[in-house]
């Protein structure tokens, strides 16, 4: 990662600490592991730490609490990196964010203010970078530096407690890029798709056609689910599709959409294709994982 996702020369160097990191005991576990959060006073400005385009925003929360009850209620924002990972800049202040889904931005662009929606006892900017299955990983900050802690052995590793100051770091940016490609996105699932298909952002109501290829040559048929969730991560009814698709040389090829009509603000597509066991004729998957990809256009 670049600069640090809070906005160090705007507010004349101010300094922020790293209240909690990865594997943090509050919150950050199992998929949100390796998750970074900065103490930030409600207002400091919130700046992208890569360039990329933004996938999803939310500004309009009100809502704050001390439990997993208000994680859903957090004002964010979401960004495709290019690199088939989503950056999440969560707990923005009420009304603050600058962006909108589909805008490309640059590191160090201004996005929003801290805040404190959702889940959170204080004031602070909650930061992590997740694969397409919303499981995050490890992060570096390259504005760290090498020795800062006695027990960080690399440079760029955010430990809870450090007191950090970011330069904003700016780099060149060319606000071409595109939402990261599927690629290998489901190859520990037995296939790769060889098209140039996202799985980070689709807009409601198109068609899109997806070409793989499976990597277990015995197996002759693919599963695809797709299914709409709510902001609360609750299967929207009649949004649910499953389908078993024969492979022909190796290959194949899909088409998916997500409909407006089970859309609301919030809502993720999800997407599974996996390699299906020839067993009995029928498409047998013993493993899951859906990609997220977060829903983009006009409401019906
Ligand atoms: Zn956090």
């Amino acid at each position: 990662m670049g600069a640090f996702a809070i906005a160090g020369r705007e507010q004349k160097n101010a300094r922020f600490s790293i209240v909690q990191s990865a594997h943090g005991r509050f919150s950050h576990t199992g998929t949100q592991q390796f998750a970074v959060d900065f103490a930030a006073e409600v207002g400091t400005p919130v700046v992208a730490a890569h360039n990329g385009v933004v996938v999803q925003t939310r500004s309009d929360s009100k809502t704050t609490c001390g439990t997993s009850e208000c994680a859903h209620e957090a004002n964010q924002v979401r960004i495709d990196d290019g690199n088939g990972n989503v950056s999440t800049y969560t707990h923005l202040d009420t009304g603050s964010v600058v962006v909108k889904a589909g805008q490309q931005v640059c590191q160090g662009e201004l996005l929003g203010k801290a805040g404190m929606t959702g889940w959170t006892t204080g004031p602070h900017l909650h930061f992590h970078v997740a694969d397409v299955g919303g499981s995050t990983v490890p992060l570096r900050f390259y504005e760290l530096p090498a020795a800062a802690h006695a027990s960080s052995l690399e440079g760029g590793i955010p430990v809870p407690g450090m007191v950090v100051v970011s330069s904003d770091t700016r780099s060149p940016c060319s606000r071409n890029v595109s939402y990261s490609s599927c690629g290998n996105a489901f190859r520990d699932l037995g296939v790769d798709i060889t098209n140039n298909f996202s799985c980070t952002a689709a807009h409601v109501d198109e068609t899109y056609e997806i070409e793989g290829r499976i990597l277990i040559p015995d197996f002759h048929h693919v599963l695809v689910k797709q299914e709409v969730v709510t902001r609360e991560q609750e299967v929207v009814e009649g949004s649910e599709l499953e389908r078993c698709v024969r492979v022909e040389h190796g290959t194949f090829r899909v088409t998916v959409q997500w409909l407006s009509k089970h859309m609301s603000d919030g809502s993720e597509g999800r997407l599974m294709i996996a390699a299906g066991a020839p067993y009995a004729g029928s498409c047998f998957v013993n493993a899951a994982k859906f990609a997220r990809l977060y829903l983009q256009g006009a409401r019906p």
